[in-house]
């Protein structure tokens, strides 16, 4: 898929939501791509349409931050960011605990920490397009 901004990319957030609620999609997302391709602005969008008031942060600031929902399905979303730590370092947190099926994950930089995800896990690829704005993004 194609989007002009971030508001595009921010609707791509909503239909994937949709998707996870009707068991199209894992609740497990890793984003992957480069500085700037839009990995935070779909979060903060998908975290939005769950009714999520607190700012998400562009990561560096956190490792990994949980945010509790009122969904029909999960309990939490938690937003990691993988740029600065490895898979131990995530273990250590507890990461593992935390793909139990009761919650949504996103992980930029998911990439980096691959063998810890579960075999079920959405991946999606961001990338720059050729406009200022344009960006690509792949899901699986
Ligand atoms: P990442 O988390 O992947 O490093 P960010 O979401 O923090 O990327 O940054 C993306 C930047 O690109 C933001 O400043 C956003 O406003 C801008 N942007 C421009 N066009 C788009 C688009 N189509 N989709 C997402 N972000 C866009
Ligand atoms: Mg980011």
């Amino acid at each position: 898929m194609r989007t002009s901004s971030p508001q595009e990319t921010g609707a791509i957030a909503e239909m994937i939501l949709r998707g996870i609620a009707k068991g199209e999609y894992y609740p497990t997302l890793a984003l992957s791509g480069d500085l700037g391709a839009g990995k935070t602005t779909f979060t903060q969008a998908f975290a939005k349409a769950l009714g999520i008031r607190k700012r998400i942060l562009s990561p560096t600031f956190l490792i990994m931050k949980r945010f509790p929902i009122h969904h029909r399905k999960f309990k939490n979303m938690y937003h990691i960011d993988a740029y600065r730590v490895s898979s131990a370092d995530l273990e250590k947190l507890g990461v593992r605990e935390i793909f139990n099926g009761e919650n949504i994950v996103l992980i930029e930089w998911a990439d980096r920490v691959r063998d810890i995800l579960p075999k079920t896990t959405t991946w999606i690829k961001f990338s720059h397009g050729t406009s200022e704005n344009e960006r690509k993004i792949t899901i699986n």
